[in-house]
C-alpha cells in the first residue's frame, strides 16, 4: 500500500484529494473544522518535503451549477489558519482559472480549487474532465475517505492518469488500518455492536462480519424485528414484518458460525416517541400495546458490559437508544463508557458509519475510543466488504 512516505515531493506539485465538505454557518464561517485539521499532517509532508500543493474538493451538493453560497473560498481563511501557510485560491477547478494558478504555484504554497461539484462531470466520473484536473498535479494524493466510497473524476477516474505516481494520504491510509485490523487482523475476541434503526439497512454489513467477529451485540432499532420473529411481544417499537425470516436466517447463520448473538432483555419503554412520553423498563418480550422500546434497559447493559470488557477489538456502529432525546441516551452513554474503558485496558476500538459518530462527538467519546472513522457511507461500504472504487484506484 502506497502512502505517501513513499514519495519526496521535493518540486513537485502534489494535486490532493481531501475532503473539505465542512459545514458553514449564515455567514459562511467554518462551524467544525475537524475535516480541515484531518488533512493538515498530509498537506504538511508535502511542504515540509519542498512541494506544493493543489487542494481539490467538493462542498455541498450543488448539482452541476456555480452557487456562490457552495464555492470553497469561504473557507480558504480558516484553511489558512489551520494549516499556517496562506491559501491562494482558483476561481475553477479546470480550465484557465484553475492552471494559470496551478502554472504561478510556487514550491512551498498551497492552492485551493473552487467546488468541484460546481461541474456535472465530477460525479459523473467524467474522463474528459478527470484529464484536466490532473494537469494540475505531478503525484495524485487521495486523502479524502468521505467520498472514496464514490467512483467521481477527482476520487477516482483521476488516478488512471497517474500511473506510478499516486498514493493515499495520511489520513486515507488510517482509515484503511483501521478498518483492517478490525476486518482482518483483529485480535480476539472481536465484538461488533451494531444499533441503529432498522434491519434492513444493516443486513449486507450483518453477514459481511458474521466471518469477522466472535460476538455480536445487536441494539437500538432493529432489535424488536429479531424479537418478534422469535415470537416476543414488541408492542409499538419500530420493527419490519418483512424482515423477519431475514432476522431469523441472520440468527441461524450466526450459530453455523459460532457468533454469540446478545440483544436486549429489557429496554426502557415509552408510550409515545417524545421525550416526556411516559417510561418503564419491561422485558423485551413484553413490550404492552401503546408502548414502544426506545433505549437498552439495565440488565441488558450490565450483559453487554461483560462482553465489551472482555473483548480486545471492538467496532460499534449505529447507537442502542433514540441517543438525540436525553431520556433514551442513557444505553448509548452506558456503550460509549464500557469502549472507553475497554480501550484503557488495551482493546481496540473502533467507531463509525452512520449515524455513530454523531452519537460519539455528542456525548465527548472521540478521544476515548482508538479510532473514529471520518467517514460514514464509506465506512458501511467498508463494513459491507466492498472494495471502495476510490480505493481500488490508488491500488491499481
Ligand atoms: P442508523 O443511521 O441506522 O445508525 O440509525 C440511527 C438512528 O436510530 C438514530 O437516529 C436513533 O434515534 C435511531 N434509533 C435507535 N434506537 C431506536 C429505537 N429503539 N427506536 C427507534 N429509533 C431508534
Amino acid at each position: 500500500m502506497k502512502t505517501l512516505d513513499d514519495y519526496n515531493f521535493e518540486d513537485k506539485k502534489a494535486l490532493i484529494r481531501v475532503d473539505f465538505n465542512v459545514p458553514l454557518d449564515g455567514d459562511f464561517k467554518v462551524t467544525d473544522t475537524s475535516r480541515i485539521e484531518a488533512a493538515k499532517p498530509t498537506i504538511l509532508k508535502v511542504l515540509e518535503d519542498g512541494g506544493a500543493a493543489v487542494l481539490m474538493s467538493h462542498l455541498g451538493r450543488p448539482k452541476g451549477k456555480s452557487n456562490p453560497d457552495m464555492s470553497l473560498s469561504h473557507i480558504c481563511e480558516t484553511v489558512s489558519e489551520i494549516i499556517g501557510v496562506e491559501v491562494k485560491f482558483a476561481s475553477d477547478c479546470v480550465g484557465k482559472a484553475a492552471d494559470d494558478a496551478v502554472a504561478d504555484l510556487e514550491m512551498g504554497e498551497i492552492l485551493l480549487l473552487e467546488n468541484l461539484r460546481f461541474h456535472d462531470e465530477e460525479e459523473a466520473g467524467d474522463e474528459a474532465f478527470s484529464k484536466a484536473l490532473a494537469k494540475h498535479g505531478d503525484i495524485y494524493v487521495n486523502d479524502a475517505f468521505g467520498t472514496a466510497h464514490r467512483a467521481h473524476a477527482s476520487t477516482t477516474i483521476v488516478a488512471k492518469f497517474f500511473p506510478g505516481k499516486k498514493c493515499f494520504g495520511y489520513l486515507l491510509a488510517k482509515e484503511i488500518k483501521a478498518i483492517e485490523k478490525v476486518m482482518r487482523t483483529g485480535e480476539k475476541s472481536i465484538t461488533a455492536i451494531l444499533g441503529g434503526a432498522k434491519v434492513s439497512s444493516k443486513i449486507t454489513i450483518i453477514e459481511n462480519i458474521l466471518d469477522k467477529v466472535d460476538n455480536l451485540i445487536i441494539g437500538g432499532g432493529m432489535t424488536y424485528t429479531f424479537i418478534k420473529a422469535q415470537g416476543g411481544k414488541v408492542g409499538d417499537s419500530i420493527c419490519e414484518d418483512d424482515k423477519m425470516d431475514l432476522a431469523l436466517d441472520i440468527l441461524k447463520q450466526a450459530e453455523a458460525k459460532g457468533v454469540q448473538v446478545y440483544m436486549p432483555v429489557d429496554v426502557l419503554a415509552a408510550d409515545a416517541f417524545d421525550n416526556n412520553a411516559k417510561t418503564q423498563f419491561v422485558d423485551v418480550n413484553e413490550i404492552p400495546e401503546g408502548w414502544q422500546g426506545l433505549d437498552a434497559g439495565p440488565k441488558s447493559l450490565e450483559i453487554f458490559k461483560q462482553v465489551i470488557l472482555n473483548s480486545k477489538t471492538i467496532l460499534w456502529n449505529g447507537p442502542v437508544g433514540v441517543f438525540e432525546m436525553e431520556s433514551f441516551a442513557n444505553g448509548t452513554i452506558a456503550i460509549g463508557n464500557y469502549i472507553d474503558e475497554a480501550t484503557q485496558n488495551g482493546a481496540f476500538s473502533l467507531v463509525g458509519g452512520g449515524d455513530s459518530v454523531a452519537a460519539v462527538k455528542q456525548f465527548g467519546f472521540e478521544d476515548k475510543v482508538s479510532y473514529v472513522s471520518t467517514g460514514g457511507g464509506a465506512m458501511l461500504e467498508s463494513l459491507e466488504g466492498r472494495t471502495l472504487p476510490g480505493i481500488a484506484a490508488i491500488l491499481d
